[in-house]
Parts: C-alpha cells; structure tokens; sequence
C-alpha cells in the first residue's frame, strides 16, 4: 500500500522553550489515517494535516470503547538524526489488544512504515533538548454509526505526534505511591493485558483519590484477593528483596510493557537474577521490616523510570531507599535513556532510524 502525503498549507509555529513542553498538550502540523472496512481490509493509508475528525454522534467507539492504543516516543540524537524504540513491539502489542477488543489485525511491518513516514513528515517537530522526544500516540477506533452491541464493521488507525518535555526537569525524583485498597483496576478474563480505554477509565476514581492525598499514583493489587501487587498506574513495577529483582508475572490483568521487557532482557544480560512472580503487597511491607527491602521503581515508556520513595497502605506509610533514587533504578535509567537517545552503544539492535 502507497501513503499518500498531504501537507497542510497553514503550518504552526513550533515552540521555542523546549523545557516547558510538558506532556501531551500541542501535537504536530500532520496525521497518519487509514481506513478498514469489513471485505475490503485497511485501506487508503493517509498522511493529512492535523485536525477534528467528523464523526456521527453514534460512533461506537463513543458509546462502548470498542478502541486500543499505543504510545512510543521518536528521540533525537546528538548528531541530529531521529530513533524509535522498539516500534514493532508495539505494533505487535496493539494486535494483541485488537485481538481482544474485536478489532481486525494490522500488518506491523506496514504499520511501522507509516510510523516512520509520519515521523519523517514531521521531523522539525522533534525536540532535540536532553530528555525531550516526539511522543507517538497510535490508536484504533470504531467507527459504525450504530447502537448495537456488537464490533463494528469499520475502524480507523490513527497516529497522532506530541512534543513532549523533560519528564524530570530536576532530575529523577522519586514518587509517592498509594497503594489501593478500595478499588480494583482488572481482572484475570477481563482486558487488563490489553492497552484500552476501559481500563484507563476505571482507574479515574482511584487515581484522583490517591491526588487528593497528595500522591502521586496508585498501586493496583489484584482484583481477586486484594492481596497481590499488579502494577503503578500506567507503570509496571520493579522490587529489589536481598539482591535479587522481582516484578509480577503477567497473567492477564497487568498490561506487558515494553519498558519491563527491556528492563528485564537489559538486567539478566548483566548478570542479575530477575523473577517473574507473584509478589504479595504483605512480602514487600515484611521485607522492608527485615530490611531487606532494597528499592522499587516502575517502568513505563512516558517516565521510563520512576523510583518509589515511599508507599502508603491503608495509612502505613514505609520509605524506600531513604526517599533518594536507589542503585538499581539509577543504572536502568541511565543505560535505558542512553540507547534511546544514541548516546550508548545499541548492542541489542532495540532502536531503528527514522
Ligand atoms: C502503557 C502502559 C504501561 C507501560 O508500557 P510501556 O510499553 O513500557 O510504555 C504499563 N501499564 C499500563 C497500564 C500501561 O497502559
């Protein structure tokens, strides 16, 4: 399939101050589209300028969030040129999504061509301040004008770009985490694996009283036994108990995130012994009593990592790492942002060149 390109003829002025771009707020001059249709596939790939989509009030997607997403970044180099991150893992997670969600399949390989071509359109746009990228956001919609329950017959992928700022101005901070007793995120059957707005729409209420408490996300436990951690927000989450890293395993109600892949391959190429597993939220409170609770962080592809300084579970509040960025994490961050930006060796082959 060709990609048509149509360039706006009104483009906007990109901003100067590159530290307070902040996250998720001004998007670029251009948009990729494509269109499904129930027997005829994805078609007419399109890159357009960026604006409102005209769609029926009846939309499904509206009305039952029959939609997935994605979000990757495109970081500049030092000398100029523009890398993604493992785009085809996410292509290949959103089929997993679609798979879930009734949503037809892409092709990946297409999928981070057009990637590549929308960012190449949009390459000005890419800041080039340290910790500044170009965050991708991928989705899918559906898009029937009907009120049936039922997946609709036709969709559209769409990839809007957003510059995005330093996600530490003052350098890595780290987080208070609420750990959430009251509310529950996903179930094993359920769509927790999948990246889809139900489960962001479930996580609203928690999220806010967890601000209203002056923290600054939650930790899920799972929705069964309220006794199992399964991750921070929109973060996978790392414990180091006496020397050895451990992370939930995926069962179906946590989202597989890119950043704890990587975090995991990078770590057992290094020598560490790191474990999948269930990790009850009562282990990490009886580690940091017998002191070996060493440090947590989350991963994720916005922050890539956040440490946690403190935990707060019904009140019992404990402070990890005396607050300050533990050993682990700091490393993590440094080697996983210096493959990103092209600043350390990519002995992996993790990024591709727009
Ligand atoms: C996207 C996301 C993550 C992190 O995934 P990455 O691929 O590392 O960015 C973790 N948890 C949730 C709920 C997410 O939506």
């Amino acid at each position: 399939m060709e990609i048509t390109i149509r360039k706006t003829t009104a483009p906007r002025v990109k901003p100067s101050d590159e530290t307070g771009l902040g996250f998720g707020r001004s998007f670029t001059d251009h948009m990729f589209i494509m269109d499904y249709t129930d027997g005829k596939g994805w078609h007419d790939p399109r890159i357009v300028p960026y604006g409102p989509l005209a769609l029926e009030p009846s939309t499904m997607t509206l009305h039952y969030g029959q939609t997935v997403f994605e979000g990757l970044k495109a970081y500049r180099t030092k000398g100029g040129d523009i890398l993604l991150f493992r785009p085809e893992k996410n292509m290949e997670r959103l089929n997993v999504s679609n798979e879930r969600l009734c949503i037809p399949q892409i092709d990946v390989d297409f999928c981070v061509k057009a990637l590549k071509t929308l960012v190449d359109t949009e390459r000005d746009w890419v800041p080039s301040s340290e910790g500044t990228s170009l965050y991708l956001r991928p989705f899918i919609i559906a898009t029937d004008p009907f009120l049936g329950v039922h997946p609709s017959h036709t969709y559209q992928f769409i990839v809007i770009c957003s510059p995005s700022g330093q996600y530490y101005p003052e350098g890595v901070n780290p987080v208070k985490i609420w750990v959430e007793s009251k509310y529950v995120r996903a179930v094993k059957g359920g769509v927790g694996y999948s990246k889809t707005a139900a489960n962001y729409a479930a996580s609203l209420k928690a999220q806010q009283e967890a601000e209203d408490a002056k923290y600054t996300q939650v930790l899920w436990l799972d929705g069964v036994e309220r006794k199992y951690i399964e991750e921070v927000g929109t973060m996978n989450v790392f414990f180091v108990i006496n020397g050895e890293v451990i992370t939930p395993r995926l069962q179906g109600s946590i989202l597989p995130g890119i950043t704890r892949m990587s975090v995991i391959e990078l770590l057992r190429a290094q020598g560490r012994t790191v474990t999948e597993r269930a990790i009850s939220i009562q282990e990490v409170y009886d580690a940091h009593t017998a002191g070996t609770l060493e440090e947590a962080f989350g991963t994720g592809t916005a922050a890539v990592i956040s440490p946690i300084g403190e935990l707060n579970r019904d009140g019992e509040k404990i402070i990890l790492h005396g607050n300050t960025t533990g050993p682990v994490a700091r490393a993590l961050y440094n080697d996983l942002t210096g493959i990103q930006s092209g600043e350390a060796a990519d002995t992996f082959g993790w990024t591709q060149r727009v």
